[in-house]
């Protein structure tokens, strides 16, 4: 039976087109990677099962207790800086909501940032007479003592420990560890964390200590930039991360896949660094920032970073406290 030539095309048109669509149904089988063996990439100088000390609350030198203002001058405090003229000031560049370099922008934004810039308008009279140094948390004392900064401003908890080799400023923000899982993940808090889990710190900060404290059983992962420890979170290398609330709301903000938990258990009472023996420099700072905490910029660099972030609720009072 001749076949109308109408319908011949169509039929070829109709095979050709099964036969894409049966290629697109089996491709995706044929197109699969082949299987290979690549280790899970991992950030340089992370350390397995590292053994923290618990860390006790030492209050055995009044940690949050710096030096008053005084009559130090801006003047005074701008002649202890290497260079006169502009004040180098560590920070970090990759903690979002604290101190982040925006892509867009290419600026350093984030809470630290904004306590930072009000510190050196008050102190050089310009706010743009500074040098941001990038630095990881493990760099911060060293930055100090090896002359690299003249001042840390970087999620830095006030120690007995640190007062040791370098000077604070008062406190200037109160922040406190909890614990960031994935949402699925069916851990509620950090005892709940156990000899089977990985959970992830910052090498050399106070994080991994006050984890110890309330779980000596959980394995603990450190890397020498808590940033790395979001990345082995989202790969799945490690099960929880725990440090400062402010930093994991940052890594929250970044990954809607991940939910922080649990109470706070532990005081970060955020000072600014400066080189052992620098008490004008910490004088004038605690000076400013006596200002700047009375005044709109402590409210308004909180409101815009951490409030949202943090849950909505009014910061916790700074202490302020005078050793002289
Ligand atoms: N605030 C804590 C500390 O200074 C943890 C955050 C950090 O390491 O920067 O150790």
């Amino acid at each position: 039976m001749n076949q109308h030539p109408y319908r011949t095309r169509l039929a070829a048109a109709c095979a050709a087109a099964t036969g894409l669509l049966l290629a697109a149904c089996t491709s995706p089988s044929s197109m699969e990677p082949p299987q290979v063996d690549v280790p899970t990439p991992l950030p340089a100088g992370i350390v397995f099962d590292a053994d923290v000390t618990a860390s006790v609350p030492d209050d055995s030198c009044d940690p949050l207790s710096s030096y008053s203002p005084g009559t130090v001058t801006a003047e005074q405090a701008r002649a202890t800086l290497d260079n006169p003229d502009v004040v180098s000031i560590g920070v970090s560049q990759s903690t979002n909501l604290m101190g982040y370099a925006d892509p867009v922008t290419n600026k350093l934004t984030g809470f630290d940032i904004d306590i930072a810039t009000a510190v050196v308008q008050a102190l050089m009279g310009d706010a743009t007479k500074v040098k941001w140094v990038p630095m990881t948390s493990g760099e911060r004392e060293s930055a100090l003592n090896e002359d690299r900064v003249d001042m840390v401003v970087r999620t830095m908890s006030i120690t007995c420990d640190r007062w040791e080799k370098i000077e604070f400023s008062t406190e200037y923000y109160k922040a406190g560890q909890r614990l960031l899982v994935t949402k699925d993940a069916g851990i509620e808090s950090v005892t709940d964390l156990t000899a089977d889990h990985h959970v992830c710190t910052g090498e050399t900060s106070t994080s991994g200590g006050n984890i110890a404290a309330v779980n000596d059983q959980v394995k603990q992962v450190t890397v020498p930039d808590f940033n790395d420890c979001l990345v082995l979170l989202q790969q799945g290398t490690v099960d929880a991360i725990s440090t400062d609330d402010t930093i994991l709301a940052g890594m929250a903000a970044q990954d809607p896949t991940l939910v922080i938990v649990g109470e706070t258990f532990s005081v970060e009472s955020y000072g600014i660094g400066f080189q052992k023996d620098n008490t004008d420099l910490a004088r004038f700072v605690n000076g400013a920032l006596e200002d700047i905490a009375a005044g709109p910029t402590w409210q308004a660099a909180y409101d815009e970073w951490l409030k949202v972030p943090l849950g909505g609720a009014e910061a916790a009072d700074r202490t302020v406290q005078y050793r002289d």
